[in-house]
């Protein structure tokens, strides 16, 4: 075996970290590690260093849990843990590295160990899952059942109540809490809330449907379970987080029930990086770490940041430093060379576009591949002018974050079909399915659906349907094709083929531009045919969808150059050589003007620290002098007039170096000349009629 040359690399605390417990081969023990640490000091290569070195050191693949933010993430970390693992092991690190599979989300994972466990919860191993839309589809079902879309005229609308809902669940709190707290204007309808939300509890156990919240709930609930946690906890030796800072109460506690006494525990993260507590991530969770598994926890901080230059670095901790509570850290870089980050003024978003585009250009020329650029923005739609810029300009984009492939209708539609036939009680997914036949009114879709679930089984209950006058024609055909998916016999990806047959004259018949519909439905089975399954790709696919892509010119394939576009949220981890900031203007960022709470507005400062931290050698902050809003409905959409945001403050304008764009243009010389001959028309005028 190779020495592990992969040690030498690390400085003395990332080494400290990646040894950590481990002593020699075969010989792993190690009681909980927190590494907390500034942007770019090496937390998740620290993470992915540790990981080859346990399963170098012995420990077994299969026996590692290894929790990111993201499949991609995920996918991106075991690529990492084989490089380095082969340095030592050669050519053996592959085979070892696929065992590695329990690599993934929260969600994700939990979606499986629910599976492998469902016997022993009474959960049906068919399950489907419902993402935040089918989600709010449901609630709103059930709103209508309730009646309380009628007698209640300004009840919350589905959103809303679906937000309040996860909410509850995610943070551990009782209704009212979170009502007070959060939806305050929703205060006089707890009643009906409760009503609703118990509602809604049965109706995804009716239906064998989990929200994502599930997930986590009943994870957490099968690790209070003593027996049911210890068939989960004996699976893993080790469990490792990134990104910790992001994680919520439920999943502090499915932790610590996986690793009561914290042996084994390896979670990273850093508290000014916290941008998640919309959906009840907690800071708290990092900052308590050290004292729930006191004494044995050991804390190990970075401080050096080998990403960004210290012009970089310096303008990112200006504006970190006046956060309110954070552990204190002294992030310095060696890279001293390099420019201050640059403030670009421009007249609007057009501009904005037109700088963006422009500049993206000049630094291809100088040989910055696309790739290795990246344009964020607080809000999906802030991408909007820039979008149409690029396209017209022909440079590949992808974008993360914001509107998904998997949200259009006719994505949406054709995974519905596979869903209700893989599990016929999914009701949200059977009201999607039956309404795409003609002449199919919701009335009796309901009753349809209510003789499915009655009988129990989808194709006995629907032969026995006499359909509308309407909907006759395309009943027969719609049944047979659910049939061929009952037998499976097309095999996977095969199936998709057969539910994309039957919906094609759908499609013509519900979008005029079915042509760019159906080159999506396309890329959708070639997605397909990646997964093995139609239950592994329908699990994974809602739990983390793939991203939008340039729509003109279609996904760009892997090797090609493509630009980034990304919201600041789906940005985390990452970094490029050339980040450019969007709308760095209050009203973006922070996105809403002066309306936010106090720990709202921290929060949207820490998006700013985590948007600028992505930048490696060039940072760009655009700020457009107004910008476009989509305001209330009754409103409508709007210019704002802007101002540098609030968290670049006059007394760290020093950190960064100003410019306009377009530059001011020298004014022609003919323009000029006529200028200074002026003539006197009145006089010309009058002399006329002397
Ligand atoms: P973030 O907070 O943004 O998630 P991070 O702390 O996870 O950042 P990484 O992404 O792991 O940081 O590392 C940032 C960059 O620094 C990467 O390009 C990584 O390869 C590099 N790096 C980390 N440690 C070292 C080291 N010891 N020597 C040289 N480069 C390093
Ligand atoms: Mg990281």
């Amino acid at each position: 075996m190779q020495p592990a040359a992969y040690l030498d690399k690390l400085n003395p605390q990332q080494r400290r970290a990646v040894e950590h417990g481990v002593s020699g081969p075969g010989d792993i023990a190690g009681g909980p590690l927190l590494v907390i640490a500034g942007a770019g000091s090496g937390k998740t290569s620290t993470l992915a260093h540790r990981v080859a070195h346990l399963i170098v050191n012995g420990a077994d693949p299969r026996r590692i849990l290894l929790l990111t933010f993201s499949r991609r993430a995920a996918a991106e970390m075991t690529r990492r843990v084989e490089r380095i693992a082969r340095q030592v092991l050669g050519t053996d690190a592959q085979a070892l590295i696929e065992g590695l599979n329990w690599a993934g989300t929260f969600h994700g994972i939990g979606a499986r160990l629910l599976r492998d466990h469902a016997a022993q919860i009474g959960l049906d191993p068919s399950f489907t899952i419902h993402d935040r839309e089918d989600s709010a589809d449901l609630v709103n079902l059930i709103r209508h059942e309730l009646g309380f879309s009628k007698t209640e005229k300004r009840f919350p609308a589905k959103g809303t109540l679906i937000a309040i809902y996860s909410r509850a669940v995610n943070a551990e709190q009782p209704l009212e809490e979170v009502i007070g707290r959060a939806f305050p204007w929703c205060a006089g309808w707890n009643a009906e809330l409760k009503a609703l939300f118990s509602a809604y509890v049965e109706a995804k156990q009716r239906q064998n449907v989990l929200d994502y919240d599930d997930l986590l709930l009943y994870w957490a609930q099968m690790m209070t379970e003593p027996a049911l946690a210890a068939a989960v906890s004996g699976r893993f030796d080790h469990v490792l987080i990134d990104e910790y800072q992001d994680t919520n109460k439920l999943q502090a506690s499915i932790l610590t029930g996986l690793k009561p006494d914290g042996r084994g525990l390896t979670v990273v993260g850093d508290d000014a990086q916290s941008i998640y507590s919309f959906r009840a991530a907690t800071v708290r969770n990092i900052l308590d770490f050290p004292g729930h598994f006191s004494p044995r926890a050991d804390t190990i901080m970075l401080e050096q940041n080998y990403r960004s230059t210290q012009p970089i670095l310096a303008a990112a901790n200006a504006v970190i430093d006046f956060a309110s509570e954070r552990y204190a850290k002294n992030l310095w870089s060696d890279r001293a060379s390099g420019e201050r980050p640059l403030l670009v003024n421009v007249r609007d978003e057009i501009e904005q576009a037109n700088f963006v585009a422009t500049r993206v250009l000049e630094n291809r020329e100088e040989g910055i591949a696309l790739k290795s650029q990246a344009v964020l923005f607080r809000a999906a739609h802030h991408s909007g002018p820039l979008e149409v810029e690029l396209t017209r300009r022909n440079i590949p984009f992808v974008k993360f974050g914001g509107l998904k492939f998997l949200d259009s209708a006719h994505v949406k539609d054709v995974l519905a079909v596979l869903r209700f036939s893989e599990n016929p009680r999914d009701r949200v997914a059977g009201f999607r399915v039956l309404r795409l036949l003609s002449g199919l009114g919701p009335a009796t879709a309901g009753r349809i659906l209510d003789q499915v679930n009655e009988a129990g089984a989808l194709l006995p209950a629907l032969e026995a349907v006499t359909p509308p006058p309407r909907t006759a024609e395309e009943w027969p055909p719609f049944l047979a094709m659910l049939a061929e998916l009952n037998t499976k016999s097309a095999g996977w990806p095969g199936e998709m083929d057969v539910v994309r047959q039957w919906y094609e004259p759908h499609l013509d018949r519900l979008h005029e531009d079915a042509a760019s519909r159906q080159a999506d439905l396309v890329q959708l089975a070639q997605i397909a045919g990646g997964y093995a399954s139609r239950e592994r790709f329908l699990t994974e696919l809602t739990l983390d969808p793939p991203d939008a892509t340039s729509a003109e010119a279609g996904p760009p394939h892997l090797d090609e150059d493509y630009l980034i576009l990304s919201t600041i949220h789906s940005a985390k981890g990452q970094e490029w050589k050339s980040v450019f900031v969007l709308n760095a203007v209050d009203g973006c960022i922070p996105i809403d003007l002066g309306v936010g709470t106090r720990e709202e507005i921290e929060e949207e400062r820490r998006l700013l620290y985590v948007a600028m931290t992505r930048a490696k050698d060039s940072l760009h902050l655009v700020l457009p002098q107004r910008f476009f809003t989509h305001g209330q409905a009754a409103r409508g959409d709007r210019h704002v007039y802007a101002a540098r945001t609030r968290f670049i403050p006059p007394t760290i304008l020093n950190r960064f170096a100003a410019t306009s764009w377009p530059p001011a243009q020298p004014v022609a010389p003919g323009v000029q000349a006529a200028e200074t001959a002026r003539i006197d028309i009145g006089a010309r005028m009058r002399a006329m009629w002397k």
